[in-house]
């Protein structure tokens, strides 16, 4: 036998594993606070639980239709309905999908030829690199502005080549926890229409939003239904990130080819599942008032705490993640880069995060950054802040 690398295809080879699942594997490992890998510590909605268990008990078990059952893909179309987007067809504008995830490989496969460029504002969440060299595509950054993460749309104009093919749009932002403003989205929406390029939206955090904020998304701007792949998922709303249950909306066209490629990947997400997901998508809108809310209060108890330490951060306009600079505390330390940090940091410190470096294309770029994420029960984050605060010393 080869070693693994040689016996693996040379599309592997050009990514390593999630960093982020293999910190929550070291958080576990060390019986650390996790605050790598981004779920929640607090239970979903008893509402959905039940609904989950009535479905398994009432026989939804077996195959559902491939492109996502259809009571879900009609609670999908009046959940969207609700929040401002008309005329939503179920029966051809949706695909159900294993997680937004699978939503996002997806829809990489199905509509971006090999050797095309697809667009990653950097920092960039892990997964696209990987969505991109599983399809063959050249994933080709665009780094944000250095202080507040601004939008450079001259960067954005200068990035698009005759090769370029889409724009991976993911606000709220995972890891800097920036919501892209109206004005950028329509100079992204300017863009994308001038050069004839789709957008890929990743709205996961659609619903964690600070400060009254209130979230957009960019199909909803004049000329982008017809260009942009809309991606979210039950995980992070409804706090069941373990259930699997995304989807993708787009154009009758774009969906059909997306649900080709997501039929023979995975058939389909689990039916009981997505039945309870049907419950998720009828909560009444305080269900997301109180979310915000209650997202609003961690982030600030986290912050605060973080503030009183050399943990420092700016505090994020949406999603659940903060980056910190640590720098000075790595050079301390003597630790290499980032990695090393947090492998301190989990062993040492008792508290999990994930390194900088796995969200820039160079990962020289990352190392003196971490980020941390704050989904967590409010005693889990006091105890996470004294630990940090110990260990900054
Ligand atoms: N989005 C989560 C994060 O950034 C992780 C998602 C996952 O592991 N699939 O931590």
């Amino acid at each position: 036998m080869g070693s693994p690398r040689k016996i693996a295809a040379s599309r592997v080879n050009r990514f390593t594993e999630s960093v982020i699942r293999e910190m929550t594997r070291l958080a576990d490992e060390h019986k650390a606070i996790n605050l790598a890998q981004g779920f929640p510590d607090f239970d979903a909605p008893d509402e959905l639980k039940e609904a989950a268990i009535r479905a398994i008990q009432a026989g939804v078990n077996q195959y559902p239709v491939t492109w996502g059952s259809p009571t879900l893909r009609g609670a999908i179309a009046t959940k969207y309905g609700r929040f401002g987007w008309p005329d939503l067809d179920p029966e051809t504008e949706i695909v159900v999908t294993c997680g937004s995830t699978e939503a996002m490989a997806s829809t990489f496969l199905a509509l971006v030829e090999p050797g095309q460029e697809v667009l990653l504002f950097e920092p960039f969440y892990e997964n696209y690199g990987p969505d991109a060299y599983l399809s063959g595509a050249v994933p080709k950054v665009v780094p944000l502005g250095a202080t507040g993460w601004d939008l450079d749309v001259d960067r954005l104009r200068d990035a698009v080549g005759p090769r370029t093919r889409a724009i991976v749009l993911n606000t709220p932002h995972n890891p800097t926890g920036k919501v892209f403003s109206p004005e950028e989205l329509s100079a992204i929406a300017e863009v994308a229409i001038a050069q004839d390029l789709l957008v890929f939206t990743d709205e996961i955090y659609e619903h964690i939003v600070y400060d009254g904020r209130r979230h957009l998304s960019i199909a909803l701007l004049p000329g982008m239904r017809e260009r942009t792949v809309t991606i979210s998922a039950l995980s992070k709303t409804y706090s069941v990130t373990g259930w699997r249950v995304g989807w993708a909306i787009g154009s009758r066209e774009v969906i059909g080819a997306i649900r080709k490629v997501h039929d023979f990947l995975t058939v389909a997400a689990p039916a009981p599942l997505q039945e309870a997901g049907v419950v998720a998508l009828a909560l009444p809108d305080e269900y997301y008032e109180e979310l915000a809310r209650s997202y609003q209060e961690r982030r600030d108890v986290f912050l605060g705490l973080l503030a009183t330490t050399e943990f420092g951060a700016s505090p994020p306009e949406g999603a659940y993640y903060t980056l910190v600079d640590v720098g000075s505390l790595r050079s301390r330390r003597g630790l290499p880069n980032d990695t090393a940090f947090c492998e301190e940091l989990v062993v040492r410190g008792g508290v999990a995060a994930v390194p900088g470096s796995s969200f820039f294309a160079n990962p020289f770029d990352g190392q003196d950054i971490i980020r941390l994420a704050f989904p967590k029960r409010l005693e889990t984050l006091r105890t996470a802040g004294e630990r940090l605060a110990a260990f900054a010393g």
